[in-house]
């Protein structure tokens, strides 16, 4: 692949993260409704297809800070590093950025002030939120539940 075929599919490949999540059809990786609940706990199962939230506190992950990268549960497409997580005091686990091309966004309209819903690319996977009240270098607080998310130690 030559340089401007990469840059092509790039700007392909990132045009397509910017487009509301429309059924499955957008994902690389989709499965049955099924096959989701027969994969997935209860908790998770909400979570990750129905857009849910775990209870603040919950997740062993939110007091993780070991070196390695945290994984989609759905797919296991690697999402955030270690060397993004920080401590925001929500109870949820939180990271400044996700790995590049880990994840999409869109609009969340649930509550009366709209949100950024965050899920995985691959499998779209609901993760959480991304606020405007993060950390430097970036601003951003990517909100998650830990249930989606896997931890692989570097
Ligand atoms: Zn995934």
């Amino acid at each position: 692949m030559d340089r401007r075929q990469f840059l092509m599919t790039s700007a392909a490949a990132a045009a397509l993260t910017q487009l509301p999540a429309r059924g499955h059809a957008a994902f690389e990786i989709t499965r049955t409704d099924a096959e989701w609940r027969a994969m997935l706990t209860d908790l998770e199962y909400k979570v990750m297809r129905k857009e849910g939230t775990e209870r603040a506190g919950s997740s062993p992950l939110d007091k993780v800070y070991d070196a390695g990268v945290y994984h989609c549960r759905g797919c296991d497409l690697a999402l955030y590093s270690s060397q993004a997580k920080y401590d925001s005091g929500t109870g949820w686990p939180s990271f400044w950025e996700s790995l590049p091309n880990a994840v999409g966004t869109k609009p969340d309209r649930k509550l009366l002030r709209v949100r950024t819903e965050v899920h995985c690319r691959r499998c779209g996977s609901h993760l959480g939120h991304v606020f405007d009240d993060g950390p430097p270098p970036t601003g951003k607080r990517h909100c998650l539940n830990g249930v989606s998310l896997v931890f692989r130690a570097a």
